[in-house]
């Protein structure tokens, strides 16, 4: 095949070539990061020298112990690690009270924005008393250390509250995202067995109040007995449904408790939280986390990774809560590190298209953290939605969840970043609990594309089916080879699985699922999970190469690419795309995009059928399911949907297989 030879680069040739494929661009870093630039690059060698110590010097420097630690790592129980386990600290200590005390009480926490455009402005004094509070409303409610909490909040101030109050007791929490079904709240609150259930009668979402309650009811009415009571935020004042002796509301007794409260100063070990993965590939699992080593590495890669000057920039990333970018990145790493932060509520197209661009013009917000699905759908709205709002407060942007296709990275450093500010594209996991492959601004050249290189301290590699490294070029599964600070230690109640899954297809190391490849400077490629790899007649191929490839063409604006079972040659692929705005549906179009992936990869990358949909079906978190598609494309009954975020999708897309368009011979 073709493929690696084709990209091959050729630095005399990728610079200055307009046409040439944007995988193949680069951009070297900019003069504003030029002071970052060394300290950065010297973070390498030592840290991966001596990576104990390195992430010991982060804990100190960063984190603020109750009692110091003196033990690093404790990896004798493999694969379960200990981090820093003599230490002693507080989670929510370090994410508020220390700011007041060193002085920031004054210092914007949170500005947020409430859908319908309401506003308030949390300072981290503020925040100190309302975590109080909540701490003592938490108390009040019989919740102790240890203790299980369900969170099912929309993304307003009181979902930072409740996990900062849940940390500063030392009661883990589980936070379902607000968007999930009541029986997915069911069996996460029932795996958990949580004792209390933190709500809100509901939230914003495209210009109306969508309810929250009514599924918390649901579920408690099926069966997890566990739970105690449920508080309840008032946000959208809709009518709720009571249960007396188990409901209270927040405002009666949050708002009326004691705004002092000292925190309960937890082991490093102690679990800080669990978060189900969000089922793109399976049954969800209960990842969790302990506190001295998540917080360590949050904290780390927040502040290298963004370049992080936390007096002077506003950050805001988009993740909802509900994800693990939610907790690492939302909560716990820009607290811990005392930034303001924009928290926003809703959808990106209320009212208007536009509502991103013109919060980041408000806000004046100069660090962007967002996901590619968000990226590829202002693409195909149009660049005149950012372009009507002055966004040169932006210095640095970030992308997680899925690869970036470059096409759509150009695209977000060009419109958005007004083609100078870096791209970080950040490859993690909910299991890694922070970023974990990436570049750094200042000191890597970019590569759209390729989240890169693994930041310091961490030790990842791609290797082939017998466990050895491929050399640059090659390609493989992608493996972590050391323990780092904020793994997850293990899934909730089922050690088991945790073995099962991460440790057994490579011994000793860190299988992470996903297919990646190396190129010839060594850096990492992600070429999407490794159940959706592709083969045919005897070539693998990545779903993520080939929907690049359609995504590069100007017809198309998004694309999932899916093999289907085939009698000669193993495989054949089916690609399923969304055309941009006013491009026509013609065989003419399949025909070209057909050829299009032909020449971009080669004549076996080439997929045999193309369906053009107007939607395709993602996860609420906007990953694309492509198991869905797969059992339409092999004409099976479709699995597991409860995580789409919407079911319709499905039908619809089940319904234009049947037509012929797009179906080719060869
Ligand atoms: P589940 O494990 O339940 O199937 P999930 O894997 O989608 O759900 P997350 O932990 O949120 O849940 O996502 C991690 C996965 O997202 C990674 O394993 C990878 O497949 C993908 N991913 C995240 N960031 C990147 C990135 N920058 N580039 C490529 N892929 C990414
Ligand atoms: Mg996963």
């Amino acid at each position: 095949m073709t493929t690696e030879e084709s990209r091959t680069e050729n630095p005399a040739q990728a610079a200055g070539l307009e046409n040439l494929s944007t995988e193949l661009r680069r951009f070297p870093p900019d003069a504003e990061f030029s002071a970052q630039a060394n300290a950065h690059a010297e973070l390498y060698p030592w840290a991966s020298a001596d990576p104990e110590r390195f992430w010991a010097e982060q804990a100190r420097d960063l984190i603020t112990w109750h009692e110091p630690f003196t033990e690093v790592l404790d990896w004798s129980n493999a694969p379960v690690a200990r981090w820093f386990a003599d230490g002693s600290l507080n989670a929510c200590y370090n994410a508020v009270d220390r700011h007041v005390e060193a002085g920031n009480g004054d210092r914007v926490a949170i500005a947020f924005e409430g859908e319908p455009g309401d506003t308030r402005s949390i300072t981290y004094a503020d925040l100190q008393r309302e975590v109080s509070r909540a701490a003592n409303a938490l108390g009040a409610l019989g919740i102790t250390t240890g203790d299980r909490v369900a969170v099912y909040l929309p993304m307003i101030p009181e979902a930072v509250i409740a996990l900062l109050a849940c940390a500063r007791i030392g009661a883990p929490h589980s936070v379902v995202f607000g968007g999930f079904s009541a029986e997915a709240l069911r069996s996460r609150i029932a795996d958990a067995e949580a004792k209390l259930v933190i709500t809100a009668d509901g939230g914003y979402r495209r210009g109306a109040p969508a309810a929250l309650k009514p599924a918390v009811d649901e579920a408690l009415a099926k069966g997890p007995t566990t739970v105690e009571h449920v508080l309840v935020v008032r946000r959208t004042g809709q009518d709720v449904a009571w249960t007396d002796d188990r409901d209270v509301w927040w405002h009666d007794v949050v708002d009326t408790a004691s705004d002092q409260h000292t925190p309960v100063w937890v082991e490093a070990e102690h679990p800080l939280f669990i978060l189900y993965t969000s089922g793109t590939t399976g049954k969800p699992k209960g990842i969790f986390h302990t506190t001295g080593g998540y917080l360590t590495q949050v904290a780390f890669t927040h502040l290298n990774v963004f370049d992080l000057k936390a007096a002077t920039d506003v950050y805001w990333c988009t993740a909802d809560v509900g994800w693990v970018t939610g907790h690492s990145y939302v909560v716990y790493g820009p607290l811990v590190n005392g930034a303001t932060q924009v928290i926003y509520e809703g959808t990106p197209d209320t009212p208007g298209r536009d509502r991103w661009w013109s919060i980041v013009e408000k806000y004046r917000v100069s660090i962007l953290y967002t996901a590619p699905t968000a990226i590829r759908t202002c693409m195909k709205w149009g660049e005149e939605y950012p372009a009507g709002h002055d966004l040169s407060s932006l210095r640095v942007l970030g992308s997680v969840g899925e690869s970036i296709n470059p096409e759509a990275w150009i695209w977000y450093r060009r419109v958005i970043g007004a083609d100078r500010t870096p791209i970080v594209d950040t490859w993690w996991q909910t299991e890694t609990g922070a970023i974990m492959i990436s570049p750094l601004p200042g000191a890597t050249t970019l590569k759209p594309g390729s989240a890169q290189v693994p930041l310091p301290g961490i030790s990842a590699d791609v290797v082939d089916d017998e466990a050895h490294p491929v050399p640059d070029g090659g390609g493989g599964y992608l493996v972590l080879t050391r323990p780092w600070p904020a793994m997850l230690r293990g899934i909730w109640g089922d050690p088991q699985r945790f073995k099962d899954t991460y440790w057994s297809r490579f011994p000793g190391l860190y299988f992470a699922g996903d297919g990646a490849k190396k190129d010839d400077d060594g850096d990492i490629w992600l070429l999407g999970r490794v159940d959706d790899v592709m083969n045919v007649s005897g070539h693998r191929l990545s779903t993520t190469e080939i929907e690049s490839a359609l995504v590069s063409h100007p017809s198309v604006a998004e694309a999932a690419v899916v093999g289907a079972a085939d009698e000669t040659t193993g495989q054949i692929v089916v690609a399923f795309v969304i055309l941009r705005g006013g491009i026509e549906q013609t065989e003419q179009t399949v025909e070209e995009l057909r050829a299009h992936v032909a020449k971009e990869i080669g004549a076996i990358a080439k997929p045999r059928r193309i369906l053009v949909v107007q939607e395709l079906p993602k996860t609420r978190s906007g990953k694309i399911m492509r198991r869905l598609l797969r059992d339409v494309a092999e004409h099976r009954a479709v699995g597991d949907a409860t995580t789409l975020a919407d079911s319709s999708v499905m039908t619809l897309i089940a319904a234009g297989l049947d037509k012929p368009v797009g179906a080719a011979a060869d």
